[in-house]
């Protein structure tokens, strides 16, 4: 057992809360990492802002990344002293999605989330005699305690407050591209938001060898940030006319677009902005309980409407691919990072990012 600083969160729309609190011993199979750097998400504020449900109090965090300080019983894939990304998925190895080659649906990680647990159950974090519960990693804190599979081995000269960013936004934005729509070189992508997953979708697009590259967002500094990172075309939906200017780009639509806001009326621009026998991939996670609404005749001409959760990637093969990518310089994720925060600032870093005013920030440890 461990005293430790962590940021917990005891009901929504209320501030995190940095306090001690205390990390039990990794059981068999689990590790104890000692965290580095962990990025500011959007999904951790959907919580905080009382969007999506969740167990309190929770300690949030999932795009962490650190060093391995311990190993329970049985832990074979890493060893004290290796560098380690955190993605929030798990793979079981044994359920449907895992045996398929598609990890990360494993079956084992929803009912976890749900329950504020570790995948297979109990939670290892406590103040004084109360548990807190878990978020994927629970990455706002010190140190935290992961099962083995979660934790993923990348190699020791890679910054650690850079590729942390791998645990999800740049995963779920680079995989969404080349994983699930699939692009081959030459077609036409237009991605919605340009925040850390959509200028991840950007950089995925470039290096898979896109035609018109287009991006979309409100704000022209993230536009800018597109453009520096391969986007042939921006447009900024708060005036222009973002269907009509997508149409005449790319002649009738384009092939792909891919959706990371999460916004309803940006996900029907999305599908709309799509040729008949185009892809939208939805990578934003809507509000829970949205429903969105359709014409159905659009599904008999061929347009196909799917989603990608982190990127569909399989962490230990992707992962550090990944790495290799940013550091030969063909995959520039520290472009994406505005600015470093401690974890005592944590709320000032949710605050800027609701803001819109950084692509992303990291708290650095
Ligand atoms: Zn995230
Ligand atoms: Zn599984």
């Amino acid at each position: 057992m461990k005293k430790m600083k962590a940021a917990v969160l005891y009901e929504a729309n209320t501030p995190l809360r940095v306090e001690e609190v205390t990390v039990d011993d990794p059981k068999d199979q689990e590790v104890l990492v000692k965290m580095v750097a962990t990025g500011v998400c959007h999904s951790d504020l959907g919580i905080i802002k009382g969007e999506n449900p969740s167990p309190f109090p929770i300690v949030l965090g999932h795009e962490g990344a650190g060093i391995v300080q311990k190993v329970g019983h049985g832990v074979t894939l890493v060893q004290p002293g290796d560098h380690v990304v955190l993605p929030g998925i798990f793979t079981c190895g044994k359920c449907r999605y895992c045996v398929e080659g598609q990890p990360a649906l494993c079956s084992e990680v929803l009912p976890a989330l749900v329950t504020g647990t570790l995948p297979g159950g109990g939670r290892r974090l406590h103040k004084g005699d109360q548990e807190l519960n878990i978020f994927y990693t629970s990455a706002f804190a010190e140190y935290v305690v992961v099962h083995e599979r979660t934790a993923v081995k990348v190699r020791d000269d890679a910054p650690l407050d850079v590729v942390c960013l791998l645990s999800c936004a740049v995963s779920t934005g680079v995989g969404s591209v080349v994983n699930r729509a699939r692009i081959r070189a030459g077609e036409s992508i237009v991605i919605y938001g340009c925040g850390g997953t959509g200028l991840s979708a950007v950089m995925g697009a470039k290096l898979a060898g896109a035609g018109k590259l287009i991006a979309v967002d409100v704000f022209d500094h993230k536009l800018q940030k597109a453009k520096e990172l391969g986007a042939d075309y921006v447009i900024n939906a708060s005036h222009d006319n973002v269907q009509q200017r997508v149409s005449e780009i790319t002649g009738g639509g384009a092939d792909y677009a891919i959706e990371t806001t999460g916004n309803l009326d940006v996900t029907v621009q999305a599908f709309a902005s799509i040729h008949d026998a185009g892809t939208c991939v939805l990578v934003g996670a809507a509000p829970f309980g949205s429903m969105l609404t359709t014409p159905p005749y659009q599904f008999l001409l061929g347009k196909k409407l799917t989603g990608s959760l982190m990127g569909n990637i399989r962490t230990r093969i992707d992962v550090p691919r990944y790495v290799d990518l940013y550091m030969d310089g063909k995959l520039p994720i520290d472009k994406l990072i505005s600015r470093y925060y401690s974890l005592d600032e944590i709320n000032e870093a949710f605050a800027a990012l609701e803001r819109g005013e950084v692509i992303r920030s990291v708290i650095r440890f």
